[in-house]
């Protein structure tokens, strides 16, 4: 990306910040992890959709189901609430229940494992690869019974997982395959989107504010398949129907629709939809800075003791969503806390992706137990992330190094 288109959207933010906050910018040089950037095409967007007839169920809906579909080269695109959503009817859609199983990471948003529950099938915890931290595909094959219905990769940090191989057991056990992409919409792997790659199912987007675009909160499905498309998109919406084929009684009475399954209220509206459709004309801006960023720490990082950087998988060509630092403890006389701590006295605002979802109060009560996947709690013990977002500017990103090194100099062994 050039600078000076950089540049050009920094002003910008800078001048609307300004406008917004009545000449006071909110800034107290805290640096945190993430952050959304919304410019002045963001904010006509929701105004228009705020003056227009429609503000959910509206053209605003079509129009951002299409740009989806065109980014990630998807037939069919679902737009949802949120990503829990997102998941929730793809497992539907995927005929997932009572007595299934789902193979997921621990290293996750709970969402990943949530949605197997909120159908009353059970989430199975394969372990992570040390060096991508991404699912292992030898511990999902370890893990498939009888029972296993689907497999529920995460594309974490925005790096595709080793896709091939996951899609090879999936086809081996007759498994569905069902993406996690919230953090990896703009990524590809082996040069075809994420959202549209042979043999997966169904793959679900978030587009939280921390995620790469946003809609404040929102989520997306995207399929190829038309029979899950139609099941999404009656799930999204309290399984009623206005279609008379779908129909048990069909009339023409022009009131009339029928609830023939059961499903939710999981709409995005078309203020939301607006704002994603223009946050995803800044996708390869974001992407490409964030590509920047990703760089330059790799280059700042990666020959200084006591930290270890994420393997990269040289299939996926990848719009990164999180930076991971692995602390080398060993080399280290701190904790993790006390890194974290230290970061934060220089105003570096860290924060820890992910805790094993199975550690949560509400899976020790359903039995899951600490020492399932070692790897992933080991991981667990030595991560941060550090700040990556569009518009953190090199020289916040150099403060942030060099707090890094101050750190890591005051600690070393
Ligand atoms: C953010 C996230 C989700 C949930 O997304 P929401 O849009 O907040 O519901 C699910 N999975 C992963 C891996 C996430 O990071």
């Amino acid at each position: 990306m050039s600078k000076k288109i950089y540049t050009n959207l920094k002003e910008n933010a800078a001048d609307m910040t300004a406008a917004i906050a009545g000449g006071t910018p909110a800034s107290d040089h805290k640096i945190f992890y993430g952050h959304q950037y919304i410019d002045y095409a963001d904010i006509k967007a929701v105004s228009d959709v705020l003056r227009s007839d429609y503000l959910t169920c509206g053209p605003a809906v079509d129009a951002v189901e299409k740009t989806i579909c065109e980014v990630t080269g998807a037939k069919y695109a679902v737009v949802t609430s949120n990503c829990t959503a997102a998941l929730h009817i793809a497992c539907m859609a995927a005929g997932i229940g009572e007595g299934d199983e789902v193979i997921t990471t621990p290293i996750t948003f709970a969402a990943s494992a949530n949605c197997a529950l909120y159908c009353g099938a059970r989430p199975v915890f394969a372990d992570i690869d040390e060096k991508t931290y991404t699912i292992d595909p030898d511990s999902i094959e370890k893990c498939i019974t009888e029972k296993t219905k689907a497999v529920i990769p995460v594309h974490y940090t925005g790096q595709a997982v080793d896709y091939d191989r996951i899609r090879e057991i999936c086809e081996k056990h007759d498994l569905i395959l069902i993406e996690d992409a919230a953090h990896a919409i703009g990524t590809k792997y082996k040069g075809t989107p994420i959202g549209s790659l042979p043999g997966t199912s169904m793959t679900c987007f978030s587009f939280h504010p921390v995620k790469t675009c946003t809609a404040g909160e929102g989520g997306a499905v995207t399929t190829n398949d038309k029979d899950l498309y139609q099941k999404l998109l009656l799930y999204r919406s309290h399984g009623i129907t206005h279609d008379q084929a779908l129909m048990s009684h069909p009339t023409d009475d022009p009131w009339y629709y029928e609830m023939v399954d059961m499903g939710y209220n999981y709409r995005m509206t078309d203020m939301q939809a607006a704002l994603l459709k223009s946050q995803l004309s800044k996708l390869q801006l974001f992407s490409e800075r964030r590509d920047q960023l990703t760089k330059r720490y790799n280059e700042a990082l990666k020959k200084l003791p006591g930290v270890i950087l994420q393997a990269a998988n040289p299939d996926s060509e990848t719009t990164r969503h999180l930076y991971i630092l692995q602390l080398d403890l060993e080399k280290l006389t701190c904790t993790r806390r006390e890194f974290f701590d230290a970061l934060k006295a220089e105003n570096i605002i860290c924060q820890v992706h992910y805790i094993p979802v199975y550690y949560f109060p509400q899976y020790e009560k359903m039995g899951y137990k600490k020492g399932l996947c070692p790897k992933a709690e080991r991981l667990y013990e030595r991560i941060l992330s550090l700040p990556l977002y569009y518009s953190l500017s090199d020289e916040e990103q150099d403060t942030v190094i060099l707090a890094i090194k101050k750190v890591l100099q005051h600690y070393s062994k």
